[in-house]
């Protein structure tokens, strides 16, 4: 049912009103989470009943996002294994130890083997795996040219641009926002780095991958002006990584974060 393929569609069914009573901070942000399996109509506790019943909707409607992420593992597996780790380990920043591609992710090692198991000094992270997996298949290994750009303006990125401003650049300002101090320690973690002179109060640049950095700048609130966050990729961060997958491993560090602050915090909460 087409109804129910498009956020859009779905966000045109809801009243609006981002009252979050499904979990999600916004009307928008369930309707994405529908289409991707993460939540049925139904949780929508303000959606009338007989308008889930007209569409006929049926009672599971879509695999999980969890079903849909072990798919895709189990293909980027399959091909993995035909991949010769010698030949592309150095254009993709790499390097082969024991048979094993080792690949530093956010200042961190993880070692793929040629069944297409990862393991790390960190915890096991999807997020994570899916997108490296697919650097290794299909990254081409692209120098870094150091020509910054918003993620809207990298190649083949039109359709992803909405999710990546709601999902992930408001995501992690809410965050820096709420717990700055912790914020900025977990990037530091993460092997951030100042970059040259911006006119934002930070501008950080992180390695999801070797030759996927992205940089993080942020506006601290002002008297009226709010806060304002804004991620910037290397302008050849769609040839070393499919657009899907930028959008994936940023989200991903953004879990983490979540994760982590929740961890590490005083109070045990978000928000
Ligand atoms: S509960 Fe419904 S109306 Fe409220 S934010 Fe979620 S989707 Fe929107």
């Amino acid at each position: 049912m087409s109804a129910i393929n498009s956020p859009l569609e779905i966000y045109k069914l809801l009243n609006k009103s981002n009252c979050q009573k499904c979990m999600l901070p916004s009307c928008m942000a369930f309707s994405v989470a529908v289409v991707q399996g993460g939540k049925q109509l139904k949780d929508c506790p303000e959606l009338d009943a007989q308008v889930i019943e007209s569409l006929g909707v049926p009672e599971n409607p879509r695999k999980t996002i969890e079903d849909e992420q072990q798919i895709s593992l189990n293909k980027m597996i399959q091909k993995v294994a035909e991949v010769n780790f010698s030949s592309v380990a150095e254009k993709l920043g790499g390097i082969v130890n024991h048979n094993k591609l080792a690949i530093n992710c956010l200042g961190k090692d993880f070692f793929i083997d040629n069944s297409g198991e990862m393991t790390s000094e960190c915890h096991y992270n999807q997020w994570v795996h899916i997108p490296l997996l697919n650097y290794i298949i299909h990254g081409q290994g692209k120098e870094i040219s150091g020509e910054w750009c918003p993620f809207n303006e990298l190649k083949g990125a039109a359709s992803w641009s909405r999710f990546f401003a709601h999902r992930c650049e408001e995501d992690l300002r809410q965050l820096a926002d709420a717990h700055t101090d912790l914020f900025f320690e977990l990037l530091n973690m993460f092997a951030a780095q100042e970059v040259a002179k911006t006119d934002a109060d930070y501008s950080l640049v992180i390695y999801p991958l070797p030759k996927l950095p992205l940089v993080i700048h942020y506006w601290m609130a002002e008297d009226d002006f709010p806060s304002k966050m804004s991620i910037f990729f290397d302008r050849t961060a769609p040839d070393n990584l499919n657009i899907e997958y930028i959008y994936t491993i940023t989200r991903g560090i953004i879990e983490m974060f979540r994760q982590l602050i929740v961890k590490h915090n005083m109070t045990g909460k978000l928000f």
